[in-house]
């Protein structure tokens, strides 16, 4: 290019692909191409060089306008040369669409879901740090996509993402981005200044919106789908990912939607405050034993101590085992918690042995997923053996709910313990969901009543009826049949005289540590 703007082709093969004057082309010929994105940038970068007279090689790229239409992306190298007549530009253009192409589908390829084209984890990871505390995000996690995959065949998730963005258009507007962070949870971020809407509005909108849908489309919302709803704070910004993971499995284990707000934000941190904590505990053996007597009706004698999981957290303090066992559980740790278990309370029994006449017994609890460890019986039978204590003296509680699950390999599991010498104990009977097959089916050493039947029994005459007719079930077959939940004088004396021979609850004893009850002994 000289200096009066005039340019010179060498190539011409090359340039012949361009609407180009057969001859004296100038700048303007050869910017008239270039794309109107790209003039601008293309305009500056020859201006600058030409007034820096910069000797260094300078190479861009930008499109250029094909004769049929379509732009190709040239590569162009630049030189300001000098001689006697003056300065000029040199340089080479050289086409790199297919490499351009390339480079952007990889781009989009990374950033982008393959199955559903909507934006990936990745991109999520790259603009999460743009998201701050104007931002709204829906989490939106799918329960059944098993469910959905039947209803719907192989473009599922396809289906899915579509609905789902209608959904939000419908109810929040089109100012948007949204994407799939993994197989089954999907995210929508706002801007509050694209929608007057609280958190709580929000999530009642979608909410509806998609209730609509899946009314006129024969899906059964409540059993497909979570929302999860946030306002980005703060605290919240570094750890979004893992924020919006968390809660799509809450929501999931709960089978609700989740404002995370106020007493919600509360229970749902403390929810995976303890979980990110229950290894440590487990494994440590910081999960300790509160131990609650059962009394013998007739001589007032304790006969066994129930072995109550207490779990005393630095941070929350005292914690009560409905929230956290099934939470071990799912962690896959009630076997060795259990363990734990057995072997504190057998520590207890050789301690209260070595201070006492009496040998009572004790009670352990044993959930399901505990019997279904293939490892349950021989573990089991180590810890005590280890400890020097007869198998005779544990009594291992179970659930009827638990046994109906997988009947014939625990029914084996609990026939195998039986032989070993260990006592079985039916808990929880009269809660609900007992069946009377149990009782017959099972070599039972103890019935324990449930709280509730015993509650009902003292104005329930057909209740009354029923446990006194366990009550000489259980003597005739030699069971011991304990109420719990005796909390009052009142209660002892109805269940008492309803044939009950052994009693556990608070207006007996309450559950207490282990070191209490030695104390208690040697006084
Ligand atoms: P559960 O086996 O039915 O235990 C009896 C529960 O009733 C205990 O609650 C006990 O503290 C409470 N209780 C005792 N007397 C009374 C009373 O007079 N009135 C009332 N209202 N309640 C009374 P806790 O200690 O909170 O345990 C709750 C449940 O957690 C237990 O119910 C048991 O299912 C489970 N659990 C506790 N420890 C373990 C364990 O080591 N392993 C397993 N798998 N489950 C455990
Ligand atoms: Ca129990
Ligand atoms: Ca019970």
């Amino acid at each position: 290019m000289e200096k009066n703007s005039a340019v010179t082709f060498y190539n011409t093969a090359f340039y012949s692909q361009f609407n180009l004057p057969c001859e004296a082309v100038s700048l303007e010929d050869w910017t008239s191409l270039i794309h109107p994105e790209d003039k601008c940038h293309f305009a500056q970068r020859v201006g600058a060089q030409r007034e820096r007279k910069d000797l260094s090689r300078v190479v861009s790229r930008y499109r250029v306008r094909h004769k049929s239409g379509r732009y190709l992306w040239v590569e162009a190298e630049g030189l300001i040369v000098s001689d006697r007549s003056g300065s000029y530009m040199v340089g080479t253009h050289r086409d790199v669409s297919e490499e351009m192409l390339l480079n952007e589908y990889l781009k989009r390829a990374a950033h982008h879901d393959a199955e559903t084209g909507i934006y990936n984890r990745q991109k999520f990871m790259q603009d999460v740090s743009v998201l701050n505390t104007d931002h709204l995000v829906i989490t939106i996690s799918m329960f059944k996509l098993n469910h959905i995959f039947r209803h719907w065949g192989s473009d599922t998730a396809k289906r899915v993402s579509a609905v789902l963005s209608s959904c939000l258009e419908a109810s929040l507007g089109t100012e948007y981005e949204f994407y799939r962070v993994s197989t089954d949870v999907f995210v929508a971020t706002y801007s509050k200044q694209n929608t007057s809407l609280s958190a709580n509005e929000a999530l009642i909108r979608f909410d509806k919106a998609l209730q609509h849908y899946c009314d006129e489309n024969g899906l059964v919302k409540a059993r497909l789908v979570g929302v999860g709803m946030f306002n980005v704070s703060d605290d919240i910004q570094m750890s979004c990912l893992e924020l919006i993971l968390n809660l799509s499995e809450y929501m999931r284990e709960k089978g609700c939607n989740v404002l995370y707000e106020g007493e919600t934000k509360y229970t749902v941190d403390r929810h995976y405050l303890l979980r990110d904590s229950l290894g440590e505990a487990v494994e440590c053996e910081q999960i300790t034993l509160a131990m609650q007597p059962i009394v013998s009706v007739y001589t007032d004698e304790v006969v066994s101590y129930e072995c109550l999981a207490r779990w005393h957290h630095p941070m929350v303090g005292m914690i009560p085992p409905l929230e956290f066992i099934p939470q071990v559980e799912q962690l896959g740790l009630i076997h060795q918690l259990g363990l734990s278990i057995l072997k504190q309370a057998c520590q207890f029994l050789k301690a209260h042995d070595s201070i006492s006449e009496t040998r009572p017994q004790i009670n352990v609890n044993v959930s399901a997923k505990q019997l279904v460890s293939k490892d349950y019986v021989a573990d089991t039978h180590r810890v005590v053996c280890d400890a020097e204590i007869r198998p005779e003296r544990v009594v291992l509680e179970i659930t009827e709910s638990h046994l109906l699950d997988d009947s014939d390999v625990i029914s084996s599991r609990l026939n195998q313990l039986v032989n070993l010498g260990f006592q079985l104990s039916l808990d929880d009977f009269g809660s609900g969901l007992s069946s009377m097959t149990s009782l017959f089916r099972l070599p039972l050493a103890q019935i324990k009543l449930d709280k509730q039947i015993v509650v009902d029994a003292m104005s329930s005459r057909a209740c009354r009826d029923f446990v006194t007719y366990l009550a000489t079930h259980a003597e005739t077959q030699g069971i011991m049949l304990v109420a719990e939940g005796v909390e009052d004088e009142q209660i002892m004396k109805s269940v008492r005289a309803m044939g009950v021979t052994h009693l556990q609850g608070y207006g007996l004893h309450r559950p207490m540590p282990s070191q209490y009850w030695l104390e208690y002994l040697e006084s």
